[in-house]
């Protein structure tokens, strides 16, 4: 990964930024492709505003017919002639002031719909599954069990398989070893799962142990039952679950009652571990950029803060030898391991973690006796996934996938996601790049057996082959899931959007393709900002980005300080981020920082972007490392002076390049930036 430079792609970048006549990179602007991405959104300027409009009054108007279809013969029970009583007028009254004064207030909302808007991870809304909300949430299913929700819970089930595909995973229900997802609120609760999954695998072979079950063939001792791996667990969970299918009732009974009590989720951690005094509490590394719902699901299950081992990265990945390494001691020092995360696009930068050399490591390392899971948090990425995949399910080589980019996807990119089908778990958020409105996360996981193990009425005896067993037994999904009661209309919502846009390339990847295309002309169009500005202000973009998240590093020239160069990207950030107070007019772009600290990176590359921006002569012991590159007894003693504070841009509307007028925002942006870099250079900013 190479630094940008701004002077040598200056002239290739204005010609290829796509407002011109000349030819975009995704091809002629009356593509058909495009033409279908039109009727997606509400749109920047409400365009769609009539389909929206018709969508939701027609179907409300049907589920006015539904109620009163159902048992015609009864009359209105609320009067005809309510609306002509004072209290009810007072009442209508009192609610219209209300949400008049709601709707007011919204109007200081973030404007999540427009491409100026290139801060969080929010976009516009994809109009399947807002219309799809809409409609069924007036029905109000709950999808804790098809009691509660007789068509939305199916849905769910089904949108766990449409991700499992889209993933690399089984999806096909007549497999013993078919994938199972679920929705949750959100990637945190999806995070939250997979650590319980993983848990309730790793510990219970020992729980078989501890009770003594007969004509098993076991492991010899705790440390090995502990250490299984993944697939060793299922395997002897299959074995186990056969065996009781071989015993009378009564006899099956006794002996899952016998493993019930030795299991961890019912004696708990603390008494688990102290009748296994061998076996210390599993630890889970993951890499220093992964997301806090890893240290918040740590504290939430009792394992404690103090197991999740945060691994450096090398050149913004997590770092394979580091990983290597800590493996090795925890092999040596008989510390077990729950799981291994790697992220897949971080919240902060949008890198890629090597996911292919984390399953290898985990391969290797079972060999040894280390066994554990692997988890990829792909909360932000996870969607990037389409334009892997072919509609069929299979994956698309590197040259396909990057036909018409100009440098996505990186080798290491490819492989990673090429690697996704053969790790354990996987988190995805729809409400993030898959455009869907709050309330969505999910987890899926490669295998659907283990979730048994998470069932609160304990059920192995599942010998369903037939796809109406597999969906008759998650029609319980309260059973499995962290949460109890939730919405079904989120359920129908993702799957909608998912039958609408099928998820291949030429269907919801194209939805993708332009935030990556976005990404690359605004990592072009910074160099020649770069250039631009270059008597005032060194920028750069720090690394080359992997998706579509683009970062940018700035300090004015002449200053040598980094805590000065940090406060003037704060202030410039100022003018970037939502303020109340101010009309919403007067702001003219959105962005968001982040920062960079030398432990991430690793301190050749923290001093290669130093010195890109005249912050060379610092060192790093001033960013709180000593000689040797690691953390000194200083680090974080001074403010924010031991880390690097850039902007962050997250690319995700579709209308970033308008082709319809001509007019790109990405450089908008950069005219804007500019003329703030200089007004603050120039208005004696401290
Ligand atoms: C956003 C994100 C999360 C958390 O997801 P929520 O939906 O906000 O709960 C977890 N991991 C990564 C990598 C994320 O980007």
């Amino acid at each position: 990964m190479t630094m940008r430079d701004g002077a040598s792609q200056a002239t290739t970048t204005i010609a290829s930024q796509g407002c011109d006549a000349s030819p975009a990179p995704d091809g002629d602007p009356a593509d058909p492709a495009r033409r279908m991405l039109d009727a997606c959104f509400l749109g920047p300027y409400a365009e769609n505003d009539g389909m929206l409009e018709r969508l939701v009054v027609e179907f409300l108007r049907d589920h006015v017919y539904w109620r009163r279809n159902f048992h015609p013969e009864d009359p209105p029970a609320i009067p005809t002639t309510a609306a002509q009583h004072p209290e009810y007028q007072a009442f209508e009254a009192r609610l219209r002031r209300e949400l008049h004064q709601l709707s007011a207030a919204l109007k200081k909302s973030v404007p999540f719909h427009s491409p100026r808007y290139m801060g969080h991870m929010v976009s516009d809304l994809l109009i399947p599954g807002l219309a799809a909300q809409m409609l069924t949430l007036p029905y109000n299913p709950n999808n804790v069990s098809e009691d509660a929700a007789p068509v939305t819970v199916d849905m769910e089930v089904q949108v766990g398989l449409q991700l499992a595909r889209m993933l690399g995973y089984p999806d096909d229900t007549t497999r013993v070893d078919c994938a199972f997802g679920h929705l949750t609120s959100g990637g945190t609760l999806a995070n939250y799962q997979a650590l319980r999954l993983a848990l309730a695998l790793k510990a219970f072979p020992v729980a078989l142990r501890a009770a003594n079950v007969p004509d098993l063939t076991l492991p010899d001792d705790d440390w090995a039952a502990f250490n299984l791996g993944h697939d060793g667990g299922i395997a002897l969970l299959e074995a186990w679950t056969a065996w009781l299918a071989s015993l009378d009732n009564a006899a099956r009974r006794e002996w899952r009652e016998r493993v019930q009590a030795q299991r961890l989720e019912h004696l708990g951690l603390v008494e688990f571990h102290a009748r296994h005094p061998s076996l210390r509490v599993p630890r889970v590394l993951a890499p220093i950029t992964a997301h806090y719902s890893w240290s918040k699901g740590l504290k939430l299950l009792g394992l404690g803060r103090d197991q999740l081992q945060l691994l450096p990265e090398r050149g913004m990945r997590l770092d394979a030898d580091a990983l290597a390494e800590a493996l090795d001691a925890c092999a040596r020092t008989r510390q077990p391991v729950l799981m291994v995360v790697a992220v897949l696009g971080t919240t902060e930068y949008g890198t890629v973690d090597p996911v292919d050399a984390v399953v290898d490591a985990r391969d290797r390392w079972l060999s040894r006796g280390l066994g554990f899971g692997v988890h990829v948090d792909a909360a932000w990425g996870g969607y990037l996934a389409t334009l892997f995949r072919n509609a069929d399910g299979s994956l698309r080589t590197r040259d396909e996938v990057g036909k018409g980019f100009r440098r996505f996807p990186q080798p290491e990119v490819h492989a990673a996601f090429a690697a996704l089908a053969r790790t354990d778990s996987i988190t995805v958020d729809p409400h993030k790049l898959g455009y869907l409105p709050y309330g969505a996360g999910a987890f899926i996981a490669r295998d659907h057996r283990p979730m048994a193990l998470l069932a609160e009425a304990a059920d192995y005896v599942f010998h369903g082959t037939t796809a109406d067993d597999y969906l008759a037994r998650y029609r319980q999904l309260g059973q499995f899931i962290p949460e109890g009661s939730k919405s079904g209309a989120a359920a129908a919502a993702v799957y909608v959007t998912h039958k609408v846009l099928p998820l291949d390339h030429a269907h919801f990847g194209l939805l993708p393709r332009q935030t990556v295309l976005a990404a690359e002309a605004f990592d072009a169009r910074a160099a020649v900002f770069a250039r631009e500005v270059a008597d005032v202000v060194h920028a750069r973009v720090p690394f080359a980005p992997d998706s579509n998240l683009v970062c940018l590093a700035l300090n004015p020239v002449g200053n040598t300080d980094i805590a000065r160069a940090n406060a003037f990207v704060r202030a410039l950030h100022d003018e970037l981020r939502s303020d109340p107070r101010q009309p919403l007019q007067l702001k003219q772009f959105f962005g968001s920082v982040t920062t960079l600290r030398a432990e991430a990176m690793g301190p050749r590359q923290m001093q290669r972007i130093l010195d890109a921006i005249g912050l060379d002569a610092i060192g790093l012991d001033a960013i709180g490392l000593d000689a040797a590159g690691l953390p000194s007894a200083t680090a974080g003693a001074d403010g924010d002076a031991d880390r690097l504070v850039i902007l962050r841009h997250t690319l995700m509307n579709p209308y970033l390049i308008d082709r319809e007028n001509g007019i790109s925002y990405i450089d908008l942006y950069f005219e804007h930036l500019q003329r703030r870099v200089r007004a603050l250079l120039s208005g004696g900013w401290q």
